[in-house]
């Protein structure tokens, strides 16, 4: 029987030819193909700037620095997500704290986030920044965020890390309503180069702090300079950057890798559409859908109700029949080093009770019909308590 991963990357022979043709080229660092990966990955996100990144925790962590997040500031963000979502701000000196989710989407409740800020503002401490996180690939709900940020005075960095080219009221993620979007192109994700991110906005000045923080807090342009040139070789560092670029050899990869994104959504829409259908009758919660937006189904992520069977066993059923199921996430506040830091379990419940049952199933492009029978078979026996 062959193993079925949870997830995996779809590598077409035009992704290896258009890495070949550059690595026989003149530019393996950055150079023309970053750019028209950039520029591709703008438009197709409806957006004025895209800054390709070696990953998105890179990505993250400029985004926060080119915000202005420092030492003084406060960062909130979901504990239902990776911990690069909150790693980032402790990059930057500033103090972390969560926003708990909605059980009906898996996102940070807006609900949470309004009677948090209250709070805040009550006890004159409110946050700089919020990243909300699209879990699974389905976009938060950003409208009335934006509306509390506008009304609060905080800046929204949405990572959206799953949900490379999904769509919310109609329109890109990334293109609206947040400051700054991230995105992973980590080979799980929707879109790979292997490891890599995008950051995207809608804001000239920030694009320009993005490519400055990328690498290593350096301009060259004469408009940016603080002191008169030397000459035409002059270049300053006028901040503390990084070397955060992608190279021309993942750029062509995620340049192909964009071109076929409209057909690689629609094999993880069907598959997520197939396992609605065959999972319906099982004691389960499937993952949401909502009419104002389109998911990018980066996880199919299923609730093992306590009542009705235990996670674990399930868990285990399946990958003793060579099933690569996952978890996804243990709440980042209950990890030993945000402990430290003074998180406690039972902080933020909904994502508790979420974690408790999560169970992400295998989804990838490739995924075949009778692989997927295979995992609907297990899981049907193991949640029925049938031997397989
Ligand atoms: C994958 C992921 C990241 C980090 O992405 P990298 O490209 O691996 O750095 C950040 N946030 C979320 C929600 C992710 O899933």
């Amino acid at each position: 029987m062959d193993f079925i991963p949870y997830s995996t990357q779809s590598i077409s022979e035009d992704d290896v030819a258009a890495v070949l043709a550059v690595l026989k080229g003149p530019f393996l660092t950055q150079g023309p193909t970053g750019l028209a990966f950039e520029a591709a990955f703008a438009e197709r996100h409806g957006v004025a700037h895209a800054v390709s990144v070696s990953s998105a925790t890179a990505g993250l962590h400029i985004a926060c620095l080119a915000l202005g997040v420092g030492p003084d500031s406060l960062v909130w963000t979901s504990p239902n997500s990776f911990l690069a979502s909150a790693n980032c701000a402790l990059y930057c000196g500033a103090r972390i704290d969560f926003v708990d989710i909605d059980p009906s989407t898996r996102n940070m409740s807006v609900e949470q986030l309004e009677a948090k800020l209250r709070q805040a503002e009550a006890a004159g401490r409110l946050p700089d920044l919020v990243i909300p996180v699209d879990f699974a690939g389905l976009p938060c709900d950003l409208v009335p965020m934006r509306r509390l940020a506008d009304r609060y005075g905080f800046r929204i960095l949405q990572d959206a890390s799953h949900a490379t080219g999904a769509s919310y009221l109609g329109q890109p993620v990334g293109s609206r309503y947040s400051d700054a979007t991230v995105f992973s192109f980590h080979a799980v994700k929707i879109v790979t180069t292997g490891e890599g991110g995008m950051v995207t906005t809608q804001d000239d000045a920030l694009e320009r702090r993005l490519r400055q923080y990328r690498s290593h807090g350096m301009v060259r342009e004469s408009a940016d300079l603080e002191a008169p040139a030397d000459g035409p070789w002059t270049y300053e560092q006028q901040v503390l950057g990084y070397n955060y670029r992608l190279t021309d050899l993942q750029a062509a990869l995620g340049l192909s890798q964009l071109g076929r994104m409209e057909s690689l959504h629609a094999a993880r829409t069907r598959l997520a559409d197939r396992y609605d259908e065959h999972l319906a009758d099982l004691p389960l919660s499937l993952p949401p859908r909502l009419a104002d937006r389109q998911s990018s189904w980066h996880l199919y992520a299923i609730e093992v109700e306590p009542g009705q069977a235990d996670r674990s066993s399930v868990f285990a059923a399946l990958r003793a029949a060579d099933i690569g199921v996952n978890v996804h996430y243990i709440p980042i506040h209950t990890q030993p080093y945000y402990r430290r830091l003074g998180f406690r379990p039972g902080d933020f419940p909904a994502a508790e009770a979420y974690y408790a049952k999560a169970l992400s199933i295998p989804l990838f492009p490739a995924m075949t019909d009778a692989q997927q029978d295979r995992v609907i078979s297990v899981l049907a026996d193991a949640l029925t308590g049938r031997a397989p």
